[in-house]
């Protein structure tokens, strides 16, 4: 019997979602909830549950193999999650544990890292022998693709470009350092500076949608505040820009990428940072890297880029 399917999982910190595919088609999908607070054994059962009901009654003898996408630090070698907070994982042997109930290869990658394969093999990084692929979403991250191959880094780290520093006297990131790009950049960057600029008194529709309660302040909102023409949450957004800018820039200053691609939930919101992020760019950029809205295009994936790139490993 030949095998002619693969089956992807994307494992992220409040769902998962595994699909049979066949190619870049997603041939049965199901979606569960994480549940990370019933511990590991609970989560990767649900794995195996969705593993199961994905494959819509075909058997291994159909199956490539299992491709993970999951937030967190991977070890992409052994199949090992290293420390994965939204799961609240430490060195958990994810690819064997499912590879002895399976008994077929299973493969894990960061979740921005999979995407990027799905990109690369189906999507807009298709064709080209060199791009970086980031994520703007609740976080920051990003994959890249030199000379053909997904790059991995001695430690399986290549690609945290949420964490560089920007400005070591900046806000403070996650990571519990100060000034990286995410703390600029992600949905959590942009919420903070509004809060604190509300904080501070600066005048604002958005403290009458929210009613005053910085809670509220959550990226959809500012982007509605944004469409009515406020200054705030246009200046926030434009904030967002400037960052993401420098950033790209400096990608393309050092690798000299073809096209680096945006993806995330902050796209939602690029006609607002989209000039201010080209202008930075341009500034910032080595001209021999060129000078071009070229050098960015979006990502073609939404929500499926990690189960899909996770089944293209395979491939
Ligand atoms: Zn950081």
């Amino acid at each position: 019997m030949s095998k002619e399917y693969s089956l992807g999982i994307d494992l992220g910190g409040t769902k998962i979602a595994a699909g049979l595919c066949e190619g870049e088609k997603i041939l049965k999908k199901v979606v569960f909830p994480t549940s990370a607070s019933n511990g590991t054994q609970h989560i990767l059962n649900t794995m195996i549950d969705a593993a199961e009901q994905a494959m819509d009654g075909h058997t291994v003898d159909n199956i490539l193999g299992i491709g993970i996408g999951a937030a967190g630090q991977i070890n992409s070698e052994t199949g090992e999650v290293i420390y994965s907070p939204n799961l609240n994982w430490y060195n958990v042997p994810l690819a064997a544990s499912l590879e002895s109930k399976f008994k077929i290869p299973v493969k894990v990658l960061n979740d921005v890292r999979a995407a990027t394969v799905a990109e690369q093999k189906f999507g807009n990084g298709k064709g080209y022998d060199s791009f970086a692929n980031i994520f703007v979403g609740t976080g920051v991250g990003s994959g890249f693709v030199i000379n053909g191959r997904l790059v991995n880094g001695a430690t399986n780290s290549a690609g945290e470009i949420g964490h560089i520093c920007m400005d070591p006297e900046g806000p403070l990131c996650g990571c519990g350092k100060k000034g990286c790009l995410e703390a600029y950049c992600s949905g959590t960057g942009l919420e903070n500076y509004v809060k604190s600029e509300l904080l501070k008194g600066t005048k604002s529709i958005i403290s009458l949608m929210t009613e005053g309660s910085t809670e509220l302040v959550k990226g959809p909102i500012i982007g509605k505040a944004a469409e009515q023409g406020d200054e705030l949450a246009l200046r926030a957004i434009k904030r967002v820009g400037y960052y993401l800018g420098i950033g790209i820039a400096n990608i393309h200053t050092l690798l000299n990428p073809d096209v680096v691609l945006i993806g995330g939930g902050m796209t939602a919101l690029k006609q607002y940072y989209m000039p201010t992020l080209l202008e930075t760019m341009n500034t910032y950029i080595l001209p021999v890297a060129g000078k071009s809205e070229h050098l960015i295009k979006e990502a073609k994936f939404e929500n499926d880029a990690v189960l899909l790139g996770g089944a293209a490993i395979f491939l």
